[in-house]
C-alpha cells in the first residue's frame, strides 16, 4: 500500500476542515502540527452560537466579511481555549494567511506556514514571516493524495 506523505496528509486534513466554512466568501482550513501530530483545526465560522453567513448572509463593512473568525485564529484560539502550546508549531493553511492571521500565527509562536494556494499574498505580512524567522512554504493538495483516499473504497 502506498502512504501519503506527512505534507499531503496535513494539507488534505486541512482541506476537509475547509469544507466546514460558513461563510461562502472563502472557504478556509487550517490544521496546526506539533511533532507531526495534528494539535488543533480551524476553518472560517462565525463566533460559535451566532448565525451563519450561510444562512443569514455575509455581514459585509469596506468589502470585508466582518462575521467570521478566519480559520487560523480558530485553530490558535482552540489551542488558548484547551491549553495547548502552539510554541514551535507548524500550520498548514488552505490560502495564503490575511495580515491579521499572519500577526497572530508569528505571535502564538508558530515557526512554519505551509499553504496550498496563494491568495492576495499580503506585501507586509510576507514582510513580517522573514523578519520573525517563521518559513513560508506553498504545497499544493495534490491530486495522487486524493487518489489514495478514493482507493480505500
Ligand atoms: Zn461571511
Ligand atoms: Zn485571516
Amino acid at each position: 500500500m502506498e502512504r501519503i506523505s506527512w505534507h499531503q496528509y496535513f494539507m488534505a486534513q486541512t482541506h476537509l476542515i475547509a469544507l466546514r466554512s460558513t461563510c461562502e466568501r472563502l472557504t478556509v482550513g487550517a490544521t496546526i502540527v506539533r511533532d507531526k501530530r495534528i494539535i488543533a483545526g480551524g476553518y472560517n465560522g462565525s463566533v460559535s452560537g451566532s448565525a451563519h453567513c450561510i444562512d443569514v448572509g455575509c455581514y459585509v463593512i469596506e468589502n470585508h466579511c466582518v462575521r467570521t473568525v478566519h480559520a487560523e485564529m480558530n485553530a490558535v484560539l482552540q489551542c488558548a481555549k484547551f491549553g495547548v502550546p502552539t510554541d514551535g508549531a507548524e500550520i498548514y493553511v488552505t490560502h495564503f494567511p490575511c495580515l491579521q492571521c499572519t500577526k497572530s500565527i508569528i505571535q502564538a509562536g508558530i515557526k512554519k506556514v505551509y499553504y496550498a494556494k496563494d491568495y492576495k499574498n499580503n506585501p507586509y505580512a510576507i514582510e513580517l514571516y522573514e523578519e520573525a524567522g517563521v518559513e513560508t512554504q506553498k504545497i499544493p493538495l495534490d491530486d495522487d493524495a486524493l487518489q489514495l483516499v478514493h482507493r480505500l473504497e
